[in-house]
């Protein structure tokens, strides 16, 4: 990740939801499991992994991989991350074990909305189709405004539950500057 282009999405997010008085995301959830797949009407599903489908750090779980197959029986499940190598193999590794149909993309890539469109055009999808499940506000749920994703679902829950770490500070700032 690109760290002035970061800076920048940070205060682009910020600015625009100040400027817009509009929500940046288009649903609001406390856990990914009180997600109702049938409810949305999308046919690709995008999903953040830490602190959105599971506390910070501990990857994809059975439990997890079962919730990913039934959006696939919807659609594409695509996993972006910004995690390291080393938890990419993990991450692979229980994709497998779990015999889960999501897929992995490239890792690192996350704000970069221009990317994810260009991804987008690759594969044919349209945004309108699509749905981006993230718990970071000028991270993934930025990403998948500029996108034009259609449904950009904030996922809250993990957050809310810890209060320790760097990144849970992070977090709750953005929340506060942004929501
Ligand atoms: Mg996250």
């Amino acid at each position: 990740m690109n760290l002035v282009y970061y800076s920048r999405c940070i205060l682009e997010s910020i600015v625009t939801s100040k400027n817009t008085r509009n929500n940046i995301f288009s649903r609001r959830l406390d856990f990914i499991n009180s997600v109702s797949v049938n409810n949305l009407q999308c046919k690709h599903f995008f999903f953040d992994i830490d602190d959105t489908l599971n506390t910070n750090k501990a990857g994809l779980n059975l439990e997890i991989c079962k919730l990913l197959n039934k959006f696939a029986q919807k659609g594409d499940v695509v996993l972006l991350t910004n995690c390291s190598k080393k938890r990419k193999e993990n991450h692979l590794s229980n994709l497998q074990k779990f015999q889960c149909s999501a897929q992995l993309w490239e890792v690192g890539k996350k704000p970069n909305y221009n990317w994810l469109n260009s991804k987008l055009i690759e594969k044919g999808w349209i945004s309108n189709d699509c749905a981006f499940f993230g718990d970071r506000l000028s991270m993934d749920i930025w990403m998948a405004y500029k996108a034009n994703i259609k449904e950009r679902i904030l996922v809250e829950g993990y957050t809310k539950q810890s209060t320790f770490g760097l990144i849970h500070l992070i977090r709750k700032i953005e929340a506060w500057l942004i929501l």
